[in-house]
């Protein structure tokens, strides 16, 4: 007998879906029943990751949305639109939207500074903002956020000094919120993933992946698969004793 769905006609926001790791998530947490709404920056990429996912038993659909999750603005036209389509806030929430524009520290300009930490960090304060007041003001109690950080912003790495900078202040964002948003029974819990095979890391010179997955404990580069299925953990009931955690999925790495 099949395994039940652990999700299955719930609300998922899926930032950052139109690629890689965000996904694999909107993949995943479609194939426990979830209905997803992936968002992201890149629109194109969003509504090829709709055509990709498995159509829910209710037979409602998935749906791409176009969002920058660095503009107040946006983020709220975002909301309205979820809203006005499903009729319902988000009850998953995974904040994946990210950037890296690495540099030396001796080097770092101020724009990619500010720019890295307007993305990832400002832009999952948003998006965690939005979606807690959506739970909170439908006065149905629960729901799981669950932003992605990184191993890099709990042991820093070279050259990526406004990442790291960003990712640590996620981990931050992700504990004072669960704190703050317990009393609701709102989950909030970090991913911190190590080096995953995705566009992302492929900007990465060959020679550096090389060095670091020959430093994994588990012998090589993660799948964003794997990163997935801890998300779908995050996202269901099997985790429902779980808030202000961050969970590494790094292979061992920097133990
Ligand atoms: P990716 O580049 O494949 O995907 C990132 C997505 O975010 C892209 O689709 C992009 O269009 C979108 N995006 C960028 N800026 C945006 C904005 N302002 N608004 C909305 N969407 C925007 O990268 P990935 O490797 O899949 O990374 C996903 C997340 O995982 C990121 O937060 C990243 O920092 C984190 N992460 C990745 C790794 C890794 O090794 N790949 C490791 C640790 C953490």
């Amino acid at each position: 007998m099949a395994a039940p769905l652990r999700l299955r006609a719930t609300l998922a926001l899926v930032t950052g879906g139109g690629s890689g790791i965000g996904r694999a998530i909107c993949t995943r947490l479609a194939e426990e029943g979830a209905l997803v709404a992936v968002a992201d920056q890149n629109e194109a990429g969003a509504a090829e990751t709709v055509r990709g996912l498995p159509r829910g038993e209710s037979g409602r659909e998935h749906e791409a949305f176009g969002v920058d999750v660095s503009s107040a603005q946006s983020v709220g036209e975002l909301m309205a639109r979820i809203q006005a389509r499903f009729s319902t806030p988000p009850r998953v929430c995974v904040s994946c939207a990210g950037i890296t524009m690495d540099e030396f520290l001796l080097k770092q300009t101020e724009a990619a500074f500010d720019k890295v930490l307007q993305v990832n960090l400002k832009g999952t304060f948003l998006v965690t903002q939005a979606v807690a007041r959506g739970l909170v003001e439908s006065g149905a109690p629960g729901g799981s956020i669950i932003n992605m950080g990184s191993i890099v912003g709990k042991v820093g790495n070279l050259g990526q000094v406004s990442y790291a900078a960003s990712k640590a202040g996620v981990e931050g964002l992700t504990k004072t919120a669960a704190k703050e948003l317990a009393r609701f029974g709102i989950r909030c819990n970090v991913v911190l993933p190590g080096f995953i095979a995705t566009p992302m890391t492929d900007k990465m010179p060959p020679k550096v992946l090389q060095k670091f997955a020959g430093m994994v404990p588990l012998g090589r580069l993660g799948d964003p698969k794997e990163v997935a299925d801890v998300c779908v953990f995050l996202a269901s009931e099997e985790s429902r004793y779980i808030t202000g955690a961050s969970v590494e999925v790094t292979g061992g790495l920097f133990l």
